[in-house]
């Protein structure tokens, strides 16, 4: 069956109200998606539905609108629980999104298990969220950070990585998908390697889910972190799995309201994971479009929108390839829609200021991973980065903006 008949690209695009508008007086092209992505109207109407029919606090009334509230919250914690093949819902801790999952386990789970001399190991491609709060806990217990190399395509040196598991490291921390290269990491092979050191992986699966099926338990991993906005989802949305005797290990991190068991002055009880781990009032509207975008993307299914976003990322690589002087940065064998490249004799973000001007959303800068750039010895990159709602003549229309505006610079 071809990808035309199973995907309706005209249907799927008039399901983003934001996608119809214009950008300085010319039709949007939206190539920001690693950033964040656009919400569909399901989305969208599950938000305000809330607001509108059912908004009260989780968990503290037994009115209904506050069951309806909970139902709806704890609904989207089972949607996420399968979407990923947790093996338990209890398992899913939900969170603001990436950041707050890995700031969790860095205080949580690494920080009491870090001595001086220990080490937790990274890459080089990472994002800062996956490098900055392990260097924050790890400076606390004399520990240190270390990152394993990736080659001049942008793939993760295996070997390396392997080579750099030593009985020091407490923790291995790896990102699915990096948000600059669009390399895909084999985490199943990083997984076992891990495993058979004893070493605990934390996954940074934030580009990873808008793009790919995510299946934790065939990943092998211990630790993995979502963002909701990168895949339809409200932004302040994500959550991270974690083994359960991982969870049932680590003590509070943040402390408050609906993650205690009984408090009293002489000492406090807490709750079990997941809502040991959820203090305070949660984005109770955001996560009713967890829901949504989760159901929408089922909907779809996988297959159809890989198949488009990878026929979208060959079309718009070719045509980048035919420019003169146009650095493609990130190469890898397995790579998801994005694009970062540099165009010689043109700041990037001129480039990116003059295309936005033509209607193209794309991003300039250092994309949150310094070490990357440092590595590729560039202080920023342009990025395209695709999504399943984009089209081949939006990428036309993107390369024809590109070669228009680099004119103009020159
Ligand atoms: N990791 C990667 C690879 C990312 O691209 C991002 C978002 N730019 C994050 C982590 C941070 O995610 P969040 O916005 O959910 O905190």
């Amino acid at each position: 069956m071809s990808t035309q008949a199973t995907f309706d690209i005209q249907r799927i695009r008039a399901d983003f109200p934001l996608l119809a508008r214009t950008v300085h007086g010319k039709p949007l092209v939206y190539f920001d998606n690693a950033n964040t992505s656009q919400k569909p109207q399901a989305v969208i109407e599950a938000v305000d539905r809330h607001y509108r029919e059912h908004n009260a606090n989780v968990s503290r009334a037994v009115h209904l609108l506050g069951e309806e509230a909970t139902a709806s919250y704890e609904g989207a914690r089972d949607a996420l629980a399968r979407f990923i093949h947790a093996p338990s819902r209890n398992e899913v801790v939900l969170t603001s999104g990436t950041t707050q999952a890995a700031n969790l386990v860095a205080y949580s789970f690494a920080l009491p298990r870090l001595r001086a001399g220990d080490a937790i190991l990274t890459t080089t491609m990472e994002h800062h969220a996956n490098i900055v709060p392990w260097q924050l806990v790890a400076a606390r217990a004399g520990a240190t950070v270390k990152a394993a190399p990736i080659d001049e395509r942008g793939e993760l040196i295996v070997e390396k990585f392997v080579e750099l598991l030593t009985p020091e490291v407490k923790l291995a921390c790896v990102t699915h998908v990096s948000n600059v290269l669009g390399t895909v990491n084999p985490i199943r092979e990083l997984a076992r390697a891990c495993r058979e050191r004893g070493i605990p992986l934390f996954v940074d699966g934030s580009q990873a889910m808008p793009h790919r099926p995510v299946d934790v338990r065939a990943l092998g991993c211990d630790f993995y972190a979502l963002t909701g906005h990168k895949m339809l989802a409200p932004t302040g949305t994500g959550a991270l799995w974690a083994k359960k005797e991982h969870l049932d290990a680590m003590p509070p991190f943040f402390g408050g309201g609906e993650m205690i068991r009984e408090v009293r002055f002489s000492g406090t009880t807490f709750a079990e994971p997941p809502h040991r781990f959820e203090a305070g009032t949660p984005n109770i509207a955001g996560f009713a479009g967890v829901g949504a975008a989760i159901a929408y993307v089922e909907a779809l299914g996988f297959d159809a929108l890989r198949a488009h976003e990878h026929a979208l990322l060959d079309h718009a690589t070719a045509q980048l390839r035919e420019i003169p002087g146009l650095r493609i940065f990130g190469e890898a064998g397995d790579k998801e829609p994005v694009i970062s490249f540099l165009v010689e004799g043109a700041q990037a973000t001129d480039l990116a200021t003059l295309l936005d001007l033509e209607g193209v959303a794309v991003r300039s800068g250092h994309h949150c991973a310094h070490p990357l750039m440092q590595f590729y010895g560039v202080p920023a990159t342009l990025r395209a980065s695709l999504a399943f709602y984009n089209t081949h003549e939006e990428v036309d229309a993107f390369v024809a903006a590109l070669l228009k505006v680099r004119r103009l610079l020159r």
